[in-house]
């Protein structure tokens, strides 16, 4: 794939490996308004919105389009004003490669904005009223799970310390370093925002060692605050959030637990800046920093840029591409998935779009050699998974607990027979979801027809018995007039 280091003995969490950063922090320009956004109504993982809006109608810029339809959704704001001219199928930034339903906005250019609702005033607000808040802005996590961020800071069990994850450990990305560089106070901000609700004492922001620029300007942002900031090796993946508290506090937090089971959050700091946006600004998630990067792009850089832009009005506001173009991959070299078509749109965890020259692997047959395993800062056997997924041994995937593998890829980097062992992982991941999911509603369907069984035998029953009432009163009545007679 490309060069490594073995990780020193020193550092400060299971595995890992050392890796040229290849970073190019630039500063963030903003690209012209693409001619059209495309917002999927597919979120993330079984997870859609239901468009509100229909063909015909004019948005303002940070209106919202789409609703959420679960508990896990959220809502998606046009992020620039236009028209509506289709919902439809189109190709989106999804390792399956799939079309799915699109709203598809035509922009004016005039970005007539929606009237914002600010609160300067959040430290007299509630909780629940800032948490609604940050749902109705859209915000997800923007380090990449895309998990809703009001659902995550409502916290079931106490939390004592909140991370601010600005380490940012994957090769050639450098969204989060420029954002640090340029809005460090109102990172803090949103940072200040987010402890008030979780009512967390501790707040350190965790950094990598490489990264002097954006260290100063947070550092110089959190003086008045009781704010702390702490350096990490760059050592890849320290941005995990399991690997993450271990570099920074010593913890470490057991396989098959959450991290907030032990008092932990981690948020990113992209997220920490939107949230900053959403409270004291009043506006919605429309845009996020992106770093369009790699040996395949004219001019690399970080681009302050719209959510729903297609990637080649993106790749054109860097000059074009360069004769070495030849794969598309959306997120960085080891965790990132490689696309079909620039036509894909940038969604809210869109941190990077690399360019690179297509690398034929040479795969070969495992020599056991164990280099996966003594990387794997998840402690698992890649080999022995790789096996077992291959051989589609899904409940022994499980009992290896393929669940904790966190797809940092650091397997794939040091295996020397270059075997792809990430891709067998989600295949298999996906897999196994799929199986769980179709047992439950299997589950649910015999749970439901036994419920339709009972429900038929109790009615018939209650049935006979009234039947078998009225005779008895019948007979009775029958009984009642013959004597009557006699008499
Ligand atoms: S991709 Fe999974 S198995 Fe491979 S090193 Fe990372 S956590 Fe371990
Ligand atoms: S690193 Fe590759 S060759 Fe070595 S044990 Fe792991 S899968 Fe096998």
């Amino acid at each position: 794939m490309f060069d490594f280091l073995w990780r020193k003995k020193t550092a400060s969490f299971t595995g890992g490996i050392i890796l040229d950063g290849h970073k190019h922090v630039s500063k963030i320009i903003t690209p012209p308004i693409a001619k059209e956004l495309v917002y999927p109504l597919f979120l993330a993982s079984n997870r859609y919105a239901k468009s509100c809006v229909k063909i015909g109608d004019y948005v303002k810029k940070g209106q919202v389009i789409a609703t959420p339809d679960s508990p896990l959704s959220t809502p998606i704001h046009a992020a620039s004003s236009g028209t509506i001219t289709a919902i439809e199928k189109r190709l989106i930034a999804h390792p399956s490669g799939l079309a799915e339903n699109c709203i598809i906005l035509q922009t004016d250019g005039l970005e007539t904005v929606l009237e914002a609702e600010p609160c300067l005033d959040y430290q007299q607000q509630n909780r629940e009223f800032l948490r609604e808040k940050i749902h109705l802005a859209g915000i997800v996590g923007l380090g990449g799970a895309a998990f809703p961020t009001a659902k995550k800071l409502n916290n079931s069990q106490p939390i004592h310390t909140l991370i601010i994850n600005a380490a940012e450990c994957e090769p050639y990305i450098s969204c989060d370093e420029s954002l640090a560089i340029r809005s460090a106070k109102n990172i803090i901000q949103g940072t200040l925002i987010i402890q008030h609700i979780l009512q967390t004492a501790r707040c350190i922001i965790a950094i990598e060692d490489s990264k002097p620029e954006a260290y100063a300007a947070l550092l110089s942002a959190i003086k008045t605050t009781d704010i702390q900031i702490q350096k990490v090796p760059s050592i890849y993946p320290a941005g995990g959030e399991k690997q993450l508290i271990q570099a920074i506090t010593g913890q470490k937090i057991p396989a098959q637990k959450l991290i907030f089971e032990s008092g932990f959050i981690c948020q990113n700091i992209a997220t920490s800046f939107a949230i900053y946006q959403a409270i004291i600004l009043g506006m919605p998630l429309t845009e996020r920093v992106i770093t369009v990067t790699g040996a395949g792009i004219k001019q690399a850089q970080n681009l302050q840029a719209k959510i729903g832009t297609p990637i080649k009005d993106l790749v054109q506001a860097c000059q074009g591409y360069t004769n070495h173009a030849e794969q598309l991959i959306m997120g960085g070299p080891m965790m990132g998935i490689a696309l079909a078509s620039d036509d894909i749109a940038i969604i809210k965890t869109s941190n990077c779009l690399l360019i690179e020259p297509l690398k034929q692997a040479d795969t070969q047959p495992c020599i056991r050699c164990g280099d996966c395993a003594e990387v794997c800062p998840s402690e698992l056997l890649p080999q022995q998974l790789y096996w077992y997924s291959r051989s589609q041994e899904w409940d022994n995937c499980t009992d290896y607990q393929l669940a904790d593998c966190i797809e940092c890829g650091c397997c794939d980097v040091v295996c020397p027979s270059k075997i792809p062992l990430v891709q067998a992982f989600r295949i298999a991941k996906a897999e196994i979801t799929q199986k769980h999911r179709q047992t439950e509603q299997a589950a649910l369907a015999k749970e439901r027809f036994e419920n339709q069984q009972h429900r038929k035998l109790r009615i018939a029953q209650e049935k006979a018995q009234q039947l078998a009432k009225r005779k008895a009163a019948i007979e009775k009545m029958k009984a009642a007039a013959a004597q009557r007679k006699l008499n």
